[in-house]
Order: C-alpha cells, then sequence, then structure tokens
C-alpha cells in the first residue's frame, strides 16, 4: 500500500468509519441492552407469577382433586387441600415463584432475603428491594378462594437484577469480542474490494503512459472485469484514442497527397526553367515557356485550395451547422446556372420532384451537386447530355447525376472516391481527383450513402441517398 495512493485512503477512510460506527454500536447496545433487558425482566417476572397462579386451585373435599398427572402436589391445608399443578415453575429465567400465606412460606423456595429486609405483599405491584448489596424484583399477587377458611394466599415472585446485568454483561462481552474480527474483515473486503475496483485505473494509466512515451496511437485500453463505470471511462478513452488517432492519420495522410500532388508541377517548372535558360533565345519561345509555367502554377494552386477547403471540411465536420433544408430548390438552382454552361455543346436536363427536405448545410450540398455536375462536362462527349433527378423514394431522396460521356473502366470504379485519383484518361482534364472525395465526404456529414453505376464509353450515373426530414 503507497503512502497517499487512493486505495489507502480509501481503505483508512472505510476503516475509520467502521471502527466509529462500532464503537457507537456498542455504547447503543450497552445502554439500549441494559434498559430494554431490566424493561423486560420485570415484565417476565409479573407474566411468570401470573402462569403459575393459574395453575393453583384450593378443594374442600379430597375426592374432587384430580390425580390426573403424577407431579402434581396436594397440600393439605386448613379446612381443604391446595393443589399445585406440575406445569407450576418454581424456578425459571432467574425467577423464583413461592406461596405463602399470612403465616410464612406453604410451597417454593422461600424468601431471598433476611428477616427484616423481606418485604411486606403488596397485590399486583413490582418493588425494588435491596439486601445483601443485592437488588431485587418482588412482585406479589394474591390468591383468595371462597371455599377457603380465614385468609387468602400469596404468590411471591422476586428475581434479581444481577440476572439482568449478567444478561447485558453477556452480550457486551460476544460484541466485544466479535468486533475486532468484523473489523478485520471490514477492512480487509475494504482493502481487496477498493483494489479491485481501482486496478483498471492503473491499466488506464498504463495505456496513457505507452501512448505517450511511444506514441504509438493504435494502442487501446484492455479491460478485464471492472465495473461498468470504469469500463465506461475505458471505452470513452479508446474513442478518444481512436479520434486523435484518426485525425493524426488525416493529418499525414494530407501533408503526404500535398506534396506527392505538389512535387510533379514543381519538378516541371524547375526542368523547364532549366531547360529555357539553357536553350531558348527568341522572345516567342520564352513566352511559350512562362505559358507551361502559368499552367503548372495554376494547377497548383487549384491543388492547394482544394486539399484545403476539403481538409477544412473533414477536420471540422462535427461543427458544420445544419438547418432543415429544402435540397431540391438547392439542387434546381445548381441546375440552372450550370445548364448555361454548354461546354462541348452538352445540355443538362432535370427532373426534380418539388419540397424535398433534409437536415443539411447549403454550401456542401450546392458544392456536391456542382462537383458531380462539373464531371459530366470534364467527362462528357461533344454534344453529350447531362441528366439531373432527384426522388423522394420512402424516407430517402436520391439524387442522380446521369451522363452519356467517357464511362469508367472497371478496374478504377472502385478508386474514384478516394482523394487526388484520376483515371489514366482523365490525367489531363484539369482536375485535382478531389471533386468525388468531396462529394463522399459531405455525403457522409449529411447520413448520407454515394453509389455509381457506369460502363466504359457509354456514361455514368451517380447517386447520393439521403435521408429525408
Ligand atoms: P477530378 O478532379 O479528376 O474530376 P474527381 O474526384 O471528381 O476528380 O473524379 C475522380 C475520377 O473519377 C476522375 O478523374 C475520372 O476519372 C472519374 N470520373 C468522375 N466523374 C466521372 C464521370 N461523370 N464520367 C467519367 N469519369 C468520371
Amino acid at each position: 500500500m503507497k503512502k497517499g495512493s487512493l486505495i489507502t485512503k480509501i481503505t483508512l477512510w472505510f476503516s475509520l468509519t467502521i471502527a466509529l460506527i462500532s464503537v457507537a454500536a456498542v455504547f447503543i447496545t450497552i445502554a439500549v441492552g441494559n434498559s430494554v433487558i431490566r424493561r423486560g425482566i420485570r415484565e417476565s417476572l409479573v407474566a411468570t407469577v401470573l402462569d403459575n397462579y393459574d395453575e393453583i386451585e384450593f378443594y374442600t373435599e379430597y375426592d374432587r382433586l384430580e390425580f390426573d398427572d403424577p407431579y402434581d402436589v396436594e397440600l393439605e391445608y386448613k379446612n381443604g387441600y391446595i393443589e399445585i399443578d406440575d406445569d407450576f415453575i418454581r424456578s425459571v429465567n432467574g425467577i423464583d415463584t413461592s406461596l405463602f400465606d399470612d403465616n410464612g412460606l406453604l410451597y417454593g423456595d422461600g424468601t431471598h432475603f433476611s428477616e427484616e429486609k423481606t418485604p411486606p405483599f403488596q397485590n399486583k405491584t413490582v418493588s425494588i428491594v435491596k439486601d445483601n448489596g443485592t437488588t431485587y424484583y418482588v412482585y406479589d399477587t394474591r390468591l383468595s378462594f371462597p371455599a377457603m377458611e380465614g385468609g387468602g394466599l400469596w404468590l411471591r415472585g422476586v428475581v434479581s437484577a444481577e440476572y439482568s446485568i449478567s444478561q447485558v454483561n453477556t452480550i457486551t462481552k460476544a460484541v466485544l469480542v466479535l468486533l475486532p474480527f468484523l473489523m478485520l474483515l471490514a477492512v480487509v473486503g475494504g482493502y481487496i474490494i477498493s483494489k479491485r475496483a481501482l486496478s483498471p485505473m492503473l491499466d488506464i494509466r498504463k495505456a496513457a503512459e505507452d501512448i505517450e512515451n511511444g506514441s504509438d496511437l493504435s494502442k487501446r485500453i484492455e479491460i478485464e472485469g471492472g465495473s461498468s463505470e470504469v469500463r465506461s471511462m475505458a471505452d470513452s478513452f479508446n474513442a478518444m484514442f481512436g479520434r486523435l488517432e484518426d485525425s493524426f492519420n488525416k493529418e499525414q495522410q494530407l501533408t503526404s497527397d500535398i506534396s506527392h500532388e505538389l512535387r510533379t508541377p514543381v519538378s516541371v517548372i524547375g526542368a523547364q526553367c532549366r531547360f529555357s535558360l539553357e536553350n531558348e533565345d527568341t522572345k516567342e519561345e520564352y513566352a511559350e515557356a512562362l505559358e507551361l509555367i502559368e499552367r503548372q502554377t495554376k494547377k497548383m494552386s487549384r491543388v492547394i485550395n482544394d486539399m484545403l477547403a476539403f481538409s477544412r471540411i473533414e477536420r471540422g465536420a462535427a461543427e458544420i451547422q445544419k438547418e432543415k433544408l429544402n435540397l431540391s430548390e438547392c439542387v434546381s438552382s445548381v441546375c440552372e446556372d450550370m445548364a448555361l454552361i454548354r461546354e462541348k455543346g452538352i445540355t443538362l436536363e432535370s427532373d426534380i420532384e418539388n419540397n424535398i427536405y433534409v437536415d443539411g448545410n447549403f454550401e456542401l450540398l450546392t458544392r456536391l451537386t456542382v462537383n458531380l455536375i462539373s464531371n459530366t462536362y470534364r467527362y462528357g462527349k461533344e454534344n453529350g447530355k447531362t441528366l439531373v433527378t432527384l426522388k423522394k423514394n420512402g424516407d430517402t431522396a436520391v439524387l442522380s447525376v446521369k451522363d452519356n460521356g467517357i464511362g469508367i473502366g472497371k478496374d478504377d470504379i472502385e478508386k474514384i472516391w478516394d482523394r487526388f485519383f484520376r483515371s489514366d484518361s482523365s490525367r489531363n482534364s484539369g482536375g485535382t481527383g478531389l471533386g468525388l472525395a468531396f462529394v463522399k465526404e459531405i455525403a457522409e456529414i449529411h447520413g448520407a450513402s454515394v453509389g455509381v453505376k457506369s460502363e466504359k464509353d457509354i456514361g455514368s450515373e451517380f447517386f447520393v441517398t439521403f435521408p429525408v426530414l
């Protein structure tokens, strides 16, 4: 147990509380027990005497005696016979019951007191008598039989108050013997439970340290057992590590993608400069070289802009503001604007169902539609056709952008959504290879899925399926 560790603190706190509770429990037991037992002993004195009272009868004729039990006691007395049933208990729980008449003891163990201390009979009263340093409770009850001549009889019960104290002492002793064991059990149990409960925390700390030391973001916290709270904490940490790893990987990918994409134009510019410096003489030749350099520069600038916009969306996906948006209006207005392009003589037609609402971001959904339509111009054939449709289908709405352009080869179809992918046939199209990656990212932000059907030289159809509001 390390000093100051959480386990030590919990165990100490646990032990201290248990000790305080135990001491309080002992005091309460002694105090309450004493008074309860004292009260209890008075009540049982009265009850015992009254029970015995029912077991005494008086008969004037001997024949009337009931000899139903060999243990019954018969006493010849005055003008008849006293019958004491065998259920009469002379001594029980420290209570002695005896039968007296005005002259003295008739049956039982008699008085416990010296002559001068013997209390007078008092009908149905508990009195306290002190004799020889001992306190006694005394309870008398009068027995009168109409057939009996002369005065009646008295039944007296006596019990020593020490008897109750000895009972309290027995309980106290039992508590005092049991208590250290119970405390030991509580402390050991508390230590084991807190150690077990906290051991997953140590796993978590270890995993965090491993990540920090080794920069291994793929490491996760593995917990066997542990409480559900600790497991859910570990899950949250794992989710956080997952997000960190994901964004770290994205960052790395971005850096390598950008440097890869910029390497070619930078090399081309460098080579062109060297060549021109060494070979070109005329103004026209220099102008041609500069045009090539300008084209490469524009390309680099497009890559940088697209890449920055893409990474901004990718990184800030969680903060993007969305609202109830009329997707039909958004797609219609893009179609209207882009129909004016008429590049390569391509015509754009649209069939858009009205008032389809989604939870969306206007700028991003405009960008998604623009990117899909731009590709139909870029990869379309002369005098081709583009058809944009938006239709509701149950809980979803499907945006389709279809063309009769150059189509996509089977080998490429899986890769077109990757950043910077361009098929061999479209290398010189002027695109950056980020258009469809944008489409996919924007779709994901909106909980939508993307798909494509395409056949080489026949045409392509891109789908985006949105959940509708
Ligand atoms: P780019 O900037 O090159 O257009 P995209 O991500 O938009 O990048 O597209 C990736 C690749 O997918 C393109 O280079 C092209 O080969 C293919 N592609 C995309 N749209 C179409 C289309 N409508 N018809 C044919 N090929 C397409």
